[in-house]
């Protein structure tokens, strides 16, 4: 494998990138001057190094010293008895901005599927957390995108939850559905998100 098939290789591992993107991506960063490629070196390197996966909410982030756990986590001005769980980084983001929410989350990392294929929660560390956290959530959020999956995803979380000792005499909550059917959280506006919150039933 020569030096252009290696790095092309390298991008078709991206999600949604095809071989042949791969190689236009290649040759974008062969033609482009003024050290774009050392700068995109650099930051790459910076980005590893700074930041890490929060042990809690599982979202990454630039952490602080040698702290497992993010900003939010260990905020404790924030309210401690809601759990949201959303299915990426960019939810919470797109949440804080509104500025709707002010309890603890914990990112899925996607959803399940409803074909049973390439479906997949962080299912296992979200029961570590409430395991850790039993009897401390008043309330819990499901703030999944308004889509087939989303829903299929909730409804399988629901059930685990009335099965889960600690968790089961939490209110579970579904974000109401102000945002529009087949939308997800990453795009919707604050005042979306702060009418959905106050639907949410
Ligand atoms: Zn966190």
């Amino acid at each position: 494998m020569n030096e252009i098939e290696k790095l092309t290789e390298l991008f078709t591992q991206f999600p949604g990138i095809g071989p042949r993107q791969a190689r236009r991506f290649v040759f974008f960063l062969l033609r482009k001057e003024n050290g774009y490629s050392t700068m995109l070196i650099k930051s790459i390197n910076d980005a590893l190094q700074k930041v890490r996966q929060c042990s809690d909410c599982l979202r990454y982030t630039t952490m602080q010293h040698s702290n497992t756990r993010c900003r939010i986590c260990s905020d404790t001005q924030r309210t401690q008895e809601q759990l949201m769980l959303v299915e990426k980084d960019t939810d919470i983001d797109q949440m804080e901005k509104s500025g709707a929410y002010t309890g603890m989350y914990i990112v899925l990392g996607g959803n399940l599927s409803l074909t049973g294929k390439k479906g997949f929660i962080r299912e296992k560390e979200l029961f570590t957390y409430l395991k850790n956290h039993k009897n401390t959530f008043n309330e819990i959020i499901l703030a999944l995108s308004a889509t087939p999956d989303g829903e299929y995803t909730a409804d399988y979380l629901i059930t685990k939850f009335k099965e889960t000792e600690g968790v089961k005499e939490s209110k579970i909550t579904v974000l109401g559905r102000g945002l529009s059917t087949g939308s997800e959280l990453e795009y919707a506006d604050s005042t979306t998100l702060v009418q959905a919150m106050k639907n949410r039933k």
